[in-house]
């Protein structure tokens, strides 16, 4: 039976105020593709009938500066809508005006001490950062704004932060749900990540530290961990489990080498028959949700 529970990610536009050496958000689309053919395809994606919510990315989605009316027509079929952002752009007042729209936030946090994060490159140009203390204020007028909403911290794990523990951090605010994910490798030629990679045994080795701060025993098999309130995800192989739909409108698979390859274009051809066509692995899907 085919799965009707997938979560699609709309990676809205490609550009971004930061410059995380590990980052594989890179389409070659330098453009940026107006909400009005985000509609068209947020339709071609819902009409398929396998949906059951899509989460904004990018890039740096707040950037898009129509974000808030893609999120409007997705919100407008009853599927929920989720976002994952660096944060650097999200204000006091975009939390009031937008924050009830939005089943789960996501914040990307690779570190926390401003010395990390500029090294990994989670910085603006002038190396700006978002300090532990914003961070919770933010997620903090969230959850008074928006009492159900889910607070998730994606932590991408690379030679750079291998011996960082977010985990007091986590603790400290409650999180809903923490995914640690081995950085995958990207090279499309242009951009390549390969020098900041991490083997298994190190990236095990970060996740059995922050699992015993947590209080949680580690097994190198297991994906999905309950640590009280936050449910942590450790992944090691994302190739294959996540459902992309590029800056440039395009469905990805990155399955085929160290970059991504156009599988249809949903401004024009059928979604659902571009899935068929789409290297999908359910069971490392399932196993994350
Ligand atoms: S914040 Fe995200 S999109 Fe921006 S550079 Fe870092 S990883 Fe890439």
């Amino acid at each position: 039976m085919l799965n009707q529970n997938l979560k699609v990610n709309l990676h809205v536009c490609e550009y971004c105020n930061y410059h995380c050496a590990h980052c594989f958000a890179k389409f070659g689309c330098k453009a940026t593709l107006p909400a009005e053919n985000w509609k068209v395809i947020a339709d071609n994606v819902i009409s398929s009938g396998r949906v059951r919510e899509i989460n904004i990315a990018g890039g740096e989605p707040l950037l898009h500066p129509q974000m808030m009316e893609i999120v409007d027509s997705v919100r407008a079929y009853g599927i929920p809508v989720s976002l994952v952002t660096n944060g650097s752009l999200m204000t006091t007042d975009w939390i009031k005006q937008n924050g009830t729209k939005f089943k789960t936030i996501g914040f990307s946090v690779d570190a926390l001490t401003p010395e990390l994060q500029r090294t990994v490159g989670r910085c603006t140009n002038s190396g700006a950062v978002i300090s532990p203390e914003e961070f919770g204020r933010k997620i903090s007028l969230l959850r008074e704004v928006n009492p159900e909403i889910r607070i998730k911290i994606n932590t991408v794990v690379s030679q750079v932060n291998k011996f960082d523990n977010l985990a007091e951090f986590i603790k400290l605010w409650n999180v809903d749900r923490w995914k640690l994910l081995k950085m995958q490798i990207f090279d499309d030629g242009i951009h390549c990540n390969a020098g900041i990679k991490v083997s298994d045994a190190e990236y095990d080795s970060y996740v059995s530290r922050a699992l015993h701060s947590l209080g949680v025993k580690f097994s190198p098999e297991q994906v999905q961990y309950q640590a009280g309130q936050t449910q942590v995800i450790a992944e090691r192989l994302l190739k294959g489990g996540y459902l992309m739909i590029g800056a440039n409108g395009f469905l990805l698979d990155d399955t085929k080498n160290a970059s991504y390859t156009k599988i249809c274009d949903c401004q024009k051809e059928n979604f659902a028959e571009g899935l068929k066509q789409l290297t999908f692995y359910e069971d490392l899907y399932q196993s994350r949700y």
